[in-house]
C-alpha cells in the first residue's frame, strides 16, 4: 500500500519542529519511529500533508535518574528493554513486537498514539507518572491519569511535542507482567501489570495494577487493588483480589477475543502478575 502524498521536514531543533507543526496546520503530524503512523498512512487511515520528523532534535533521547526516572520521548523500546535497572518498564518494552519495531519505535510515540493495545500506557498509569510536553505556549506536564482520553486520543495537543516521560521512584516494589497474545510479536489481547510493595510483616503496603486492552484507554484494576492493599499477601488473598480484576470494565470485543473472554483473561493474568510481583 502506498500512502497519500505528503511533505517532509526533519528540523534540527525543538523550536523549529514546533514552528513547522504550527505552519503545517491541522494536517501536519509529528513522526518519531513511524511504526504506528506509517502503517495508518499506508492504509490511508491517516493522510497528513506534512510530516515533521523528530529524529534530529537534540535531547529527546536517553534515561536519567533524578530521584525519579525521566526517559526522553525519542528513546527506543530497545534502549529501554536493554536497561534492566528499569524493572517493569524494561520488561514491558522487551515484549513489544519484534526487534525491528523495537529498534525504531519510541516511548513517546507509544504514549502519544493512544492505542489501547500498546503496552507502555498502562505502566505509566500504574506508576502514576506523567509526560512533559512543549508547545507554542511553553511547557506543561500531563499526569498519566489525564493523558489517555479515548481510542487513539490523548490530551497532547496537535501542536505539542512530548519531550520526556516521568516516573516516580517506586522503591521496594516487586513487579510482574503478563501479556496474552497469539504470537509473541502480536499486540496484547489483554495484558496485566502489577507493582507490589510488601510491609515489614509481609502484608501488602501498596499495590498498583494496570490493565491493557480492557477498554479504549488503559485502566487500573482499582477493585482488586483495594481488596489487597493493607491486607495479607498470601496465595488466597491474591486469588481473591484477582477475581476482581475486571470489575467495572466493559472491554470492546475484537476479532481475537469477546468481552467475556477478555474479562476472563484479566482475572487469570492478574493472579499471575500479582504472584510474580509478590514473590
Ligand atoms: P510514530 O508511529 O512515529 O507516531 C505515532 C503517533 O504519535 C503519531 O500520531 C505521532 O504524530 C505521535 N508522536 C510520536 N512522537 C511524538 C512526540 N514525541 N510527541 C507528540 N506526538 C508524538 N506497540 C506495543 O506497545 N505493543 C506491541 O505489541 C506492538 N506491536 C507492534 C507490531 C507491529 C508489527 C508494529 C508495526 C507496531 C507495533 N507496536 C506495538 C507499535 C510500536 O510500539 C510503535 O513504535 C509505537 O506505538 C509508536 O511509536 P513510534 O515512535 O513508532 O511512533
Amino acid at each position: 500500500m502506498i500512502p497519500a502524498e505528503f511533505d517532509y521536514v526533519a528540523p534540527d531543533t525543538l523550536d523549529e519542529a514546533l514552528s513547522a507543526l504550527s505552519q503545517g496546520g491541522e494536517d501536519a503530524k509529528l513522526i518519531a519511529g513511524g511504526h504506528s503512523l506509517l502503517p495508518l498512512m499506508k492504509l490511508r487511515l491517516a493522510a497528513p500533508t506534512l510530516l515533521v520528523d523528530l529524529r534530529k532534535v537534540p535531547n529527546l533521547s536517553g534515561i536519567s535518574r533524578n530521584g525519579g526516572l525521566t526517559i526522553g520521548a525519542m528513546t527506543t523500546h530497545t534502549a529501554i528493554a536493554n536497561d534492566e535497572s528499569l524493572g517493569l518498564i524494561a520488561e514491558v518494552s522487551s515484549t513489544i513486537a519484534d526487534p525491528q519495531v523495537r529498534n525504531r519505535g519510541t516511548l513517546g510515540g507509544s504514549l502519544a498514539h493512544g492505542d489501547p493495545a500498546s503496552d507502555q500506557p498502562a505502566i505509566l498509569l500504574a506508576y502514576e507518572g506523567s509526560v512533559s510536553v512543549t508547545g507554542p505556549n511553553g511547557e506543561r506536564t500531563i499526569a498519566a491519569a489525564d493523558l489517555f482520553q479515548d481510542y487513539l486520543t490523548t490530551a497532547v495537543g496537535d501542536d505539542e511535542v512530548i519531550t520526556s516521560v516521568n516516573y516516580p521512584a517506586l522503591e521496594g516494589y516487586g513487579f510482574g507482567y503478563q501479556k496474552f497474545n497469539r504470537r509473541s510479536e502480536d499486540w496484547a489481547m489483554v495484558a496485566v501489570s502489577a507493582l507490589v510493595k510488601k510491609a515489614s510483616d509481609g502484608s501488602c503496603e501498596d499495590v498498583r495494577i494496570g490493565l491493557t486492552h480492557m477498554a479504549n484507554v488503559p485502566l487500573r484494576a482499582t477493585a482488586a487493588e483495594t481488596a489487597l492493599r493493607g491486607g495479607a499477601l498470601d496465595a488466597s488473598a491474591i486469588a481473591a483480589a484477582a477475581e476482581l480484576a475486571a470489575e467495572g470494565t466493559s472491554p470492546p470485543g475484537d476479532l481475537n477475543a469477546s468481552p467475556d473472554y477478555k474479562r476472563h483473561l484479566a482475572r487469570v493474568l492478574c493472579r499471575r502478575a500479582l504472584e510474580e510481583a509478590a514473590a
